[in-house]
């Protein structure tokens, strides 16, 4: 049990240290799996970076003269195990889906290491380490932000294509794909603010809304705020 923030350091580090690698040997795996190009694409050049972060905590430790060593990590395996039950029993576009939300839900749990990481070695003066660590901070958030691109822009509606057929109420202008995705997403139960990570500041607070409005911007702009507005009514009805 650590006794001090710079032994919980270590036993972070170390965490981190086995997620990633159990992250390079799950990521293609992934890619096999996923049916969209783009999405196999992804998962094969972050499993490729994610080799290089395997390296760049071994240097971290070096930085700070500690062995590297993993320890278990929980918070990862739970979330690959929950992508090998969807590849048992999911296929097509729905599986895709559900493999862009397990792989967010990955980097998310990266993200929040990282970042708690990179702080802890900065209020420990470990400038080399702190470096490190923000330079795959960034790389986690990307990886992120490229998932969420692949979902809204087409995972998501090809899996609202070949699942079930519900009657879409609100099918005009740029309301049809926010209300789309959502629905595909929430028929998996898994709903999810696709935005959590972006540059906008609104996270949770309007999680459906900040998700449609970083949606609009990428597109047409017509009507942003009707369609913002909109997509608010709907997501109270769901
Ligand atoms: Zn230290
Ligand atoms: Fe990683
Ligand atoms: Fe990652």
């Amino acid at each position: 049990m650590a006794q001090s923030l710079h032994e919980l350091f270590i036993e972070e580090l170390r965490d981190m240290y086995d997620a990633e690698k159990r992250l390079t040997k799950a990521l293609p795996k992934l890619a096999k799996a996923a049916t969209s190009d783009a999405l196999r694409t992804a998962f094969t050049e972050h499993a490729r970076e994610t080799e290089g972060q395997v390296g760049r905590l071994e240097q971290v430790f070096r930085a700070i003269g500690e062995p590297a060593r993993g320890k278990k990590c929980d918070g990862i395996m739970g979330i690959i195990e929950e992508s090998n039950t969807a590849m048992q029993e999911l296929d097509g576009a729905v599986l895709d889906a559900a493999l862009i939300a397990g792989a967010q839900k990955a980097e998310h749990y990266e993200i929040a290491s990282y970042g708690t990481l990179a702080y802890f070695a900065e209020l420990l003066g470990h400038e080399d380490a702190k470096d490190l660590l923000g330079e795959t901070l960034d790389e986690e958030k990307a990886a992120d932000e490229k998932l969420n691109t692949i979902a809204m822009s087409k995972v998501n509606r090809q899996a609202l294509m070949s699942g079930g057929d519900e009657s879409e109420d609100e099918g005009e202008g740029t309301g049809f794909f926010a209300s789309g995705a959502r629905r595909a997403a929430s028929a998996m139960g898994m709903a999810h603010d696709r935005s959590s990570s972006s540059r906008s500041g609104s996270r949770s607070a309007g999680g459906s809304r900040s998700r449609s409005s970083s949606r609009t911007s990428s597109s047409s702009r017509s009507g942003s705020s009707r369609s913002s507005g909109r997509s608010r009514t709907s997501s109270k009805k769901r």
